[in-house]
């Protein structure tokens, strides 16, 4: 059976493993328009750290000695089991342990293609259109994943194809971010993450965290939300020396001060802001086409819970898990793959509206209170720790959460 992959990020390159372990008469073609991660610098300017706790490492820690890796390449916080790690380098894990279990066999089975984009889609067919170096051309396929992200080709292809059975929809999150490496003037008394915060009239909130990296480093996450004077930087800055000033507003009073590298101030005072995106689609496969979305293509959600990751292996779990099943049977696998995690996905990108309570000048004070007296009074986990655990589903943790995310949904939450 021939699989295509499109989008060689976490969701993409899990799959390829998974389905390779099912057996022999499973070959994997991946496509990715971007570089090859492990050919990239090891400081990224756009590159934000993701966070990855229990339930997700439970699903890594399938494939042998992977999770070790993150611990080693990545940050662990001893408090909640947290590994941060920046998604480049989790994908160059991932890639390694794929080329590593698959990669030297006589006849492989795998095939990897960066810097080559899926520009075409043909459903009725079941072939794609690729361009890469070598120029364009069609591959088929026996089944289709769309696992590039949240400006999916695959799902905009399905979109025209069933409408009304995809029915998918978009909004924009308020707030715009970027990243910037730093290093700070002493080292922290343990590992920590330092949370960035300011009102600076008549500029909105500025706010974010700087998260640890390897090496004393770290990596300040700033988000805003643009308005005709800030759209490129937040509070309008424009020199690196208002960018450390902005900075040093935004520390606690008693973090060590930051230290500002000229030529990576420079770097993110040019760079364009990045969106998050909500988005749901109703089912997340076509059957006469044999294709079927998986991770951010199939939902988008907002940073702040850290769970777009975790979704989207969630997903690739599940998929392998059903075709391990039920082999070569599309009329079984694909509208029970969407059954099972078309609900997921709604519940998980529903929370991540949580960011808008939690931003909300009052409401945020009022949620930040509630949850306070949840874990002194009650002993309960925050929707933080509770998201992460091991047994947890999204539609659950949901349900517990209904009065917040419908309140986020009641304060204009995002913009079409
Ligand atoms: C600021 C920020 C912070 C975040 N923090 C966290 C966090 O702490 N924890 C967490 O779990 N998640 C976090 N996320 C979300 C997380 O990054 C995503 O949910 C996750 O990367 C989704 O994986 P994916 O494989 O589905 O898609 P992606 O990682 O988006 O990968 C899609 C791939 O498809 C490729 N592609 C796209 N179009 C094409 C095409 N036409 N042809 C070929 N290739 C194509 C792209 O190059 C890309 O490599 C964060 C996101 C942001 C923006």
């Amino acid at each position: 059976m021939n699989v295509v992959i499109v989008g060689a990020g976490p969701a993409g390159l899990f799959l390829a493993e998974r389905l390779l372990a099912l057996g022999s008469n499973y070959r994997v073609q991946l496509y990715d328009c971007n570089q090859n991660p492990t050919d990239l610098v090891s400081v990224d300017s756009r590159g934000f750290g993701l966070g990855l706790g229990a339930r997700v490492q439970n699903w890594l820690s399938s494939i042998e000695g992977l999770v070790e890796q993150l611990t080693d390449e990545g940050i662990e916080f001893a408090r909640g089991g947290l590994i941060l790690i920046p998604r480049r380098q989790l994908c160059a894990l991932l890639l390694q342990s794929l080329l590593t279990h698959h990669g030297d066999q006589v006849d492989s089975r795998l095939s990897i293609n960066y810097n080559t984009s899926v520009i075409e889609v043909d459903l009725a067919r079941h072939q794609i259109t690729i361009d890469g170096e070598s120029g364009s051309q069609t591959v088929a396929y026996d089944l289709l994943v769309g696992a590039d992200g949240v400006h999916s080709t695959i799902r905009s292809t399905m979109m025209v194809a069933k409408p009304d059975e995809i029915r998918f929809q978009e909004r924009q999150r308020p707030h715009v971010w970027k990243v910037l490496q730093l290093s700070l003037e002493s080292e922290l008394q343990q590992l920590s993450i330092i949370r960035l915060q300011t009102r600076r009239p008549p500029f909105s909130l500025v706010f974010g965290a700087c998260l640890p990296q390897k090496k004393g480093r770290y990596s300040a996450l700033i988000f805003w939300q643009p308005s005709s004077s800030d759209q490129m930087n937040p509070c309008g800055v424009t020199t690196p020396e208002e960018l450390q000033q902005l900075l040093q507003e935004m520390s606690p009073k008693h973090s060590p001060k930051i230290k500002l590298d000229r030529d990576q101030a420079v770097a993110f005072l040019a760079a364009q802001p990045g969106h998050e995106y909500w988005s749901q689609c109703h089912c997340y496969h076509y059957l006469e086409g044999q294709a079927v979305l998986i991770g951010d293509a199939a939902h988008g959600m907002f940073s702040l819970l850290g769970q777009g990751c975790t979704a989207a292996i969630a997903d690739a779990v599940t998929l392998s898990t059903l075709l391990h099943q039920y082999p070569e049977q599309w009329s079984i696998v694909l509208p029970q793959y969407s059954m099972q995690q078309v609900k997921e996905g709604h519940a998980a990108s529903d929370l991540s509206l949580i960011a808008l309570i939690f931003y909300h000048r009052w409401l945020g004070l009022l949620y930040k209170v509630a949850t306070l007296l949840w874990l002194v009074i009650f002993r309960q986990p925050s929707i933080f720790a509770r998201i992460n655990q091991v047994n947890a589903n999204y539609v659950q943790v949901l349900h517990e959460n209904r009065l917040w995310i419908w309140l986020a949904k009641k304060i204009k939450p995002v913009e079409d």
